[in-house]
């Protein structure tokens, strides 16, 4: 394997006018490369045949245009969603799942296409649901790294994102320089240009990331992995509400959905005999309510070595009436097979443990 490369995915136009100056050459060199790259979404420097053959050459010798490679495309058991599993110049594993718009619903609006990114390679939290924390914590994804799964979607569906969830691998707050980074060319309109409000970043309720977010300034979307509405019930599902209990985190989304332009979406697996019992639905409305918050119940899928259990289909609806009936609004994925969030972790999960 060979070193691995910088990546040009990651350069808005102004970084490009800054490295291409620093090379010697004029600001109209960075808009032909942005062409290149975003309008022909090229895969090789030897493809930009305006570009004097020399800039081609240096540009080759230090950057990539493609710093993964996907390896597997799989169908999954829900819809048509496409799971990818892409290798990384190091030779780790990341995966996103390209979800159509009949299947993508819930937020999607008249999407045609969602995509379901990871930022990192496996995770450091340990959620006790979750497979992405199985097998402990590798490396942040580059900024580079997240946007290429976004052109390799676009590759293989042959039609463009427009509508992208971090609620694959990893916590994007937790890499939050290089998710700040990669959203800067997403949401350029010469670059992906994914509308903010169809992006939505989930979060297990990383409080600096949050505000640093917030401080991002643009109208995101976001989702809050609550799954406990008391610090007992959480910290026992989520080791990292230890780190940043309720008594922080619930003002830090006070904070956001005070200053947001959208109602924040909490995010609460149903776990048998965990967090499903019917108080804490009375408990989960009533912090739903005070930030202003819908609602996402995820019946728990299970995940191979993990212990728990997915309530009967009942146990999860007389859990949604409860807070049908407290008025909050609530949607419920109740799915055969494998939801498509859950399945995220899995295939990477997979492929890691026959190396
Ligand atoms: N780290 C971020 C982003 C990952 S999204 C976060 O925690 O929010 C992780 C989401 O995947 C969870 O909120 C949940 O919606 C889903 N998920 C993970 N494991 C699951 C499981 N076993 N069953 C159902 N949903 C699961
Ligand atoms: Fe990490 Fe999110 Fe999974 Fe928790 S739910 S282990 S924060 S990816």
């Amino acid at each position: 394997m060979g070193a691995a490369l910088d990546s040009l995915l990651e350069y808005d136009r102004a970084a490009l006018v800054e490295l291409l100056g620093s090379l010697g050459h004029k600001a109209f060199r960075a808009t032909q490369v942005m062409e290149w790259v975003w309008r022909h979404r090229v895969a090789d420097f030897s493809a930009m045949t305006n570009l004097p053959p020399g800039l081609r050459g240096e540009l080759a010798a230090r950057f990539t245009l493609r710093p993964l490679e996907v390896v597997e495309v799989s169908e999954s058991a829900v819809g048509s969603t496409r799971k990818f599993l892409s290798r990384l110049q190091d030779g780790h594993f990341v995966e996103s799942v390209i979800i159509p718009a009949a299947v993508g619903r819930g937020g999607a609006h008249s999407s045609r296409m969602t995509l379901c990114v990871s930022s990192q390679v496996g995770c450091k939290f340990g959620c006790r649901f979750c497979a992405s924390g199985l097998l402990g914590f590798t490396r942040n994804l580059t900024a580079s790294e997240i946007v290429a799964q976004i052109v390799a979607a676009e590759e293989i569906a042959g039609e463009r994102v427009d509508n992208l969830v971090f609620m694959g691998m990893g916590e994007p707050l937790d890499n939050v320089d290089n998710l700040l980074r990669a959203l800067t060319v997403i949401l350029d309109q010469q670059a992906l240009g994914i509308g903010a409000r169809h992006i939505t970043v989930s979060t297990s309720g990383n409080v600096p990331g949050l505000r640093r977010l917030a401080a991002f300034g643009r109208p995101l979307r976001l989702a809050v992995s609550l799954h406990g509405a008391d610090d007992a019930v959480r910290s026992r599902v989520m080791p990292v509400n230890r780190k940043w209990p309720l008594g922080e985190l619930l003002p830090a989304l006070r904070e956001w959905s005070r200053t947001g332009k959208h109602m924040i979406t909490l995010e609460y697996i149903l776990i048998r005999d965990v967090n499903a019992m019917l108080p804490e639905a009375y408990k989960l409305a009533a912090v739903a309510r005070d930030l202003d918050a819908k609602v996402n119940l995820i019946p728990y899928n299970t995940v191979e070595g993990l212990p728990w259990v997915r309530p009967s289909e009942e146990e999860c609806r007389a859990f949604c009436r409860v807070l049908v009936r407290e008025h909050v609004p609530v949607t419920m994925r109740y799915e055969k097979g494998h939801d498509i969030n859950a399945a995220c972790g899995q295939l990477r999960l997979r492929r890691e443990s026959r190396l």
